[in-house]
């Protein structure tokens, strides 16, 4: 049985990206990730959930990265270099298919990239414990679902045996306590298909929430790409500012106010990274990302 579970394990995460609406799909991708965490751990300082305690922000290098998703099918890096410094809040930009879903995919290990390193806190991730290595990294992904079930297991799902203090400053922390005082049962409120309908934008920060939940030492965001409403824009420039205080923020960026917030912003075009700066010095240098700017980055 374990064996069948690895095995669909490494087999579901790519059909799960091209069914995002899945929402079973989802559950059933996530409690495998769990699984597979909960086998790859070590010994000794585990947690079963991936749950860190006091773990510091790590940060990021792709060192000259080559990525290919089959022997049949085109280079998507060609040599991407880039780093990610511990702490703060990165930025990637770039158009529809330069390669920025990808880099998450490898820094989950749902790949292994062909050549180049990648290090996670100064140390390939090729010699991480694939679950110490997932257990450090929440990822938020596009569009995020929200599960069947109530709001309180929806945030508790990957991380079950937080205390209530964690959880109410989870919500607190990603502005979703006018959504709890707003839903009649409050957090015991079933949300999704089967219950009260939330926003994109909320939607968006109870999957923060839920990956906040896990203490990740960095967390990846791949920032949803339908329109917020100006409520839920500030509140996510807020919590993604806010987050980035505590841990390391790299986020796929489709949002104007996203970038002007962040400590730096890497372009990628084509497989490549064509420059990396602040808003202010990338609209001064860079050409495409001038015109990324202008359109809002309103690109998936
Ligand atoms: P971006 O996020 O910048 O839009 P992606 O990293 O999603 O770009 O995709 C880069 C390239 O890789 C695209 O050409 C895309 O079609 C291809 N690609 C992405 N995911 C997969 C996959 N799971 N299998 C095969 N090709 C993929
Ligand atoms: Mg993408």
């Amino acid at each position: 049985l374990v064996a069948f579970l690895l095995y669909l394990f490494y087999l579901v995460p790519p059909i799960g990206q091209l069914v995002q609406g899945g929402v079973q799909l989802q559950q059933g991708l996530a409690a495998m990730k769990r699984i597979k965490e909960i086998e790859d751990l070590p010994a000794e300082p585990a947690e079963p959930t991936g749950v860190h305690d006091d773990a510091q922000p790590v940060g990021v290098r792709f060192e000259d990265v080559v990525f290919r998703y089959g022997e049949d099918r085109p280079i998507v890096h060609q040599g991407v270099s880039f780093e990610v410094p511990p702490g703060g809040l990165t930025a990637l930009v770039g158009p529809s298919g330069a390669g920025k879903s990808t880099v998450f995919a490898l820094l989950e290990r749902f790949y292994e990239h062909q050549s180049g390193r990648i290090l996670v806190g100064g140390r390939d991730i090729r010699e991480w414990p694939l679950g110490e290595l997932r257990g450090a990294l929440g990822y938020v992904e596009q569009d995020a679902p929200v599960l069947a079930g109530t709001l309180r297991e929806n945030l508790l799902f990957a991380a079950p045996d937080v205390t209530e203090d964690e959880l109410l400053r989870a919500v607190t922390r990603t502005r979703l306590d006018d959504l709890v005082e707003r839903l009649p049962e409050g957090l015991e409120t079933a949300v999704g298909h089967r219950g009260v309908l939330l926003s994109g934008g909320e939607r968006q920060r109870v999957a923060i929430a839920r990956a906040l939940l896990r203490k990740p030492r960095l967390l990846l965001l791949d920032e949803a790409t339908s329109q917020l409403d100006a409520v839920n824009e500030l509140r996510l420039r807020e919590v993604i500012s806010e987050v980035a205080r505590e841990t390391t923020v790299l986020v796929i960026a489709h949002r104007l106010s996203t970038v002007t917030n962040a400590d730096r912003i890497v372009v990628m075009e084509g497989g490549g990274v064509r420059a990396v700066g602040t808003h202010a010095s990338l609209v001064g240098a860079d050409e495409l990302y001038r015109e990324l700017a202008a359109t809002q980055f309103l690109v998936s």
